[in-house]
C-alpha cells in the first residue's frame, strides 16, 4: 500500500478553502489507488479544529520556530524532510498564491514532476492528470514518470462540502530547520484593504460586467447584493474603468471563485471571465443579448435589460424579507 500526502495551508486557524478542496481529490485518489491518506500542516503543534473531524488515516503537525509564518525556503526544507520519512506517492495541494511561490522549488529541489493547477484526473492504467490551456479552450491529460508527483488542484476542481468524515489520528514531527539559509525574507503579512473581501470563500457573488454601462448603475447592483446577502465582484474591464478594486476581479488574472451562487449582470461571459467562475454551483446570468457566451453555461438565464431587472429584483428580494 502506498502512501498519499495532503498538504494544508492555514491561516489563524483556519485552513484554506481550496487546500480543503484539494484534500477531497486527495480522499477519491487514496480510496482509488488503494493508499493510505496523510494530511500534512506545517507550523502547528495543535491540529485546526475542522480537521479533526475529516477522513485522513492520520494528520502530520510538522512543527518548528521557523515555521511559525509563511516561508516558502523553511516550507520546501520541511517537506522535503517530511517526503524523505513518508515517501509517498503523491503529494496534492490546493493551487494557492503560496503554492504557486514553494511547490515549484519543491519540485526542482527534488528533481520531480509538479503538475500545476489541474481540474482533475482520469484514472484509466495509468492515472492521468487533467490541466486547462490556452485560456481554457482546451483539456490537456499530463501523464508523468514514474516516482513521486507533486500536484496541485485548481480552486472548485473538487467540492469541500463533499469530504467524507472521519476522525485522523494525530501524529507530530519535529523538523530542525535551524541550518536552512534564509536569501528570501518574508516582509510583514499582507493586510487586505480596508472592506476588501476574500471571493474565494463567498458563498453567494454578484459579478458585474461592463454592461452596467457607467459607475453610477453600481448603486443598483449594491442595493441587489445587500438584498441577496452577495458579494460583489467583476469583470476585468470594470476593474480597467476603476469602478472596482482589483481585488474584484473574476477570471484568469483574478480571482477563481465558487460560490454557490453566481449572478452574472452584464457580463458576456469571455473564456477569460468563465475560467474563474464556472464551477460555481449555480449559475444565473443577466444580459439582454441572447446569444452572450454567459448563457451556455448558465443554470438559469434571463434575457432583458439590466437596468430594468436589477432594480426590480432587489425591490421584489427586499419585499419578501419583509414579509
Ligand atoms: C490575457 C487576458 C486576461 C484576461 N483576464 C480577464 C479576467 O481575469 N477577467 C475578466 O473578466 N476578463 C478578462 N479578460 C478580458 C476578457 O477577454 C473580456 O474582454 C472581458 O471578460 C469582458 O468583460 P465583460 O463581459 O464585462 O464585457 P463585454 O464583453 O463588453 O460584455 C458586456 C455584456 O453586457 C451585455 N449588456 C450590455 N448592456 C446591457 C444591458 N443594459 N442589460 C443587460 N446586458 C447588457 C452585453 O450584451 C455583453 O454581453 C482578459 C483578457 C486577456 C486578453
Amino acid at each position: 500500500m502506498g502512501k498519499v500526502l495532503a498538504f494544508l495551508q492555514h491561516l489563524d486557524g483556519k485552513v484554506s478553502r481550496n487546500s480543503l478542496e484539494a484534500l477531497k481529490g486527495a480522499q477519491e485518489l487514496a480510496a482509488a489507488e488503494g493508499h493510505s491518506l496523510t494530511g500534512v500542516v506545517l507550523g502547528v503543534d495543535t491540529a485546526p479544529t475542522e480537521l479533526s473531524a475529516i477522513h485522513m488515516d492520520e494528520l502530520l503537525l510538522v512543527s518548528s520556530p521557523e515555521l511559525a509564518n509563511y516561508s516558502s525556503e523553511y516550507y520546501v526544507a520541511a517537506m522535503q524532510a517530511v517526503l524523505a520519512a513518508e515517501t509517498p506517492e503523491l503529494l496534492i495541494a490546493g493551487h494557492t498564491y503560496q503554492a504557486r511561490d514553494w511547490l515549484p522549488r519543491l519540485a526542482y529541489r527534488l528533481g520531480r514532476p509538479l503538475v500545476s493547477d489541474c481540474v482533475g484526473y482520469h484514472q484509466d492504467s495509468d492515472l492521468r492528470w487533467v490541466r486547462q490551456i490556452f485560456q481554457g479552450k482546451i483539456s490537456a491529460d499530463v501523464e508523468t514518470t514514474p516516482g513521486l508527483v507533486i500536484i496541485s488542484f485548481q480552486s472548485g476542481a473538487f467540492r469541500s462540502d463533499d469530504l467524507a468524515e472521519g476522525k485522523p489520528a494525530i501524529r507530530t514531527m519535529d523538523v530542525d530547520l535551524s541550518g536552512v539559509p534564509l536569501r528570501v525574507r518574508p516582509g510583514e503579512r499582507f493586510q487586505e484593504a480596508k472592506g476588501a473581501v476574500d471571493l474565494s470563500r463567498a458563498e453567494r457573488i454578484i459579478a458585474v460586467g461592463r454592461g452596467i454601462g457607467e459607475e453610477e448603475n453600481l448603486t443598483m447592483i449594491r442595493e441587489l447584493a445587500g438584498a441577496l446577502g452577495a458579494e460583489l465582484g467583476s469583470s476585468r474591464p470594470v476593474v480597467d474603468y476603476g469602478w472596482l478594486p482589483q481585488d474584484h476581479q473574476i477570471g484568469s488574472s483574478g480571482q477563481t471563485v465558487t460560490p454557490k451562487l453566481y449572478l452574472a449582470v452584464g457580463v458576456s461571459g469571455a473564456i477569460q471571465h468563465q475560467v474563474g467562475m464556472k464551477n460555481s454551483d449555480c449559475i444565473v446570468a443577466i444580459n439582454k443579448d441572447p446569444n452572450a457566451p454567459i448563457f451556455e453555461i448558465a443554470d438559469y438565464g434571463i434575457v432583458a435589460n439590466l437596468l430594468d431587472i436589477v432594480p426590480r429584483l432587489a425591490a421584489t428580494l427586499k419585499e419578501r424579507q419583509g414579509d
